[in-house]
């Protein structure tokens, strides 16, 4: 086949031999909101039978008002990794640049449609040095936060890296940008090249609608709806669009998880940091930690054994830390103990 040397993607482990307390794929501890769950009803299922509407009008326009922007401007598709895998099929012809630690679908996606990459090293401390992504006219795409760190890049630094080329598009991934970083959405009206990149799957607790959107330049959205067009336009179907409106109705439903989430992420980093310890100040869902006391691929395997997935990357530089997502309040207590048994 013309894929085999392809590495594909590989997510988070879904182990169905116990339950679990589940930390590793960046979910939403809290269900969506009353409003969503209303939405899926049984009406909504009779009308299985007719095609989802392609154009997602009653979703995109919700999307267009709530960040105020114009319809033409909200492409909307099957999760953001949809979205991600167009953007380099759109967008990569003069090839791509990211880090070398970021979302492992990134080079995937690159591979997948042989767009070449050059991938630059973060810093030390695991921080982007904008001046990277300045010059060399290729697809540029940032995760901010970034994942697996957490990491933030302040907007004005974002801002230099899409005014730097006009030429080329900059892609900034904001799955997580809800649990405490700044949006780059202010810089949409002055940067035609720029692509944000959203998902309901964390912070609106729908990873299993599978929804995501994208807001830019209607040149660089009539693009993507171009491939959406020309491989699977019903590729939202309608209970997903249904419960994505609900959930756009319910704003401050989610925005209230949001800070609950934070709350408890910083209650865990304070936790870990009282063990010993290296902690990422992470404006995530999740957190970066390394142990001195403990390696990384032995802290991930010991509290599976103990009923706790986390997510532990076997690549350099990051083989020491795990990648834990943060769960309700009791999950993380528990967390902690399992830690502090393992350590003892
Ligand atoms: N971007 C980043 C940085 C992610 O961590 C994820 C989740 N794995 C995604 C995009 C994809 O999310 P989804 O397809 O569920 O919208």
């Amino acid at each position: 086949m013309r894929y085999a040397a392809l590495e594909a993607y590989v997510p988070g482990e879904q182990p169905r031999d116990k339950a679990y307390i589940k930390l590793n794929t960046n979910e939403s501890p809290y269900p969506p909101s009353p409003e969503v769950i209303a939405s899926v009803n049984a009406a909504a299922m009779e009308e299985l039978r007719l095609y989802s509407d392609p154009t997602c009008r009653l979703l995109r326009r919700k999307i267009a008002d709530r960040c105020g922007v114009s319809e033409e401007n909200v492409f909307l598709s099957n999760g953001s990794d949809d979205i991600l895998n167009f953007a380099f099929m759109a967008f990569g012809e003069k090839g791509a640049v990211f880090p070398d630690i970021t979302y492992g679908f990134y080079s995937v996606f690159a591979a997948l449609h042989g767009v070449p990459t050059r991938v630059m090293p973060l810093r030390e401390d695991f921080t982007v040095d904008p001046a990277d992504y300045l010059t060399g006219g290729r697809l540029t795409v940032l995760a901010n936060p970034n994942a697996p760190t957490g990491l933030a890049l302040p907007l004005p630094e974002i801002e230099r890296i899409v005014a730097a080329d006009p030429d080329r598009v900059v892609v900034i991934d904001e799955a997580y940008v809800d649990f405490g970083a700044e949006s780059a959405l202010s810089l949409l009206p002055r940067y035609d090249n720029l692509l944000i990149v959203r998902t309901f799957s964390k912070s609106r607790s729908m990873a299993g609608a599978r929804l995501g959107f994208a807001l830019a330049d209607k040149a660089l959205i009539d693009d993507l709806e171009k491939i959406k067009y020309s491989t699977n336009p019903y590729n939202i179907n309608r209970l997903t669009q249904l419960a994505g409106a609900a959930a756009i109705d319910s704003d401050e439903y989610f925005a209230g998880n949001c800070r609950r989430i934070c709350r408890t992420r910083e209650r865990t980093t304070a936790s870990l940091k009282e063990l010993g310890f290296t902690v990422l100040p992470s404006m995530a869902n999740f957190v970066f930690a390394s142990s001195d006391q403990i390696g990384g691929e032995e802290l991930y395997r010991r509290l599976k054994e103990r009923g706790i997935l986390v997510r532990h990357f076997d690549k350099d530089r990051i083989r020491e830390y795990n990648r834990i997502t943060i769960g309700s309040e009791d999950e993380m207590d528990r967390l902690i103990a399992a830690v502090k048994s393992i350590l003892s």
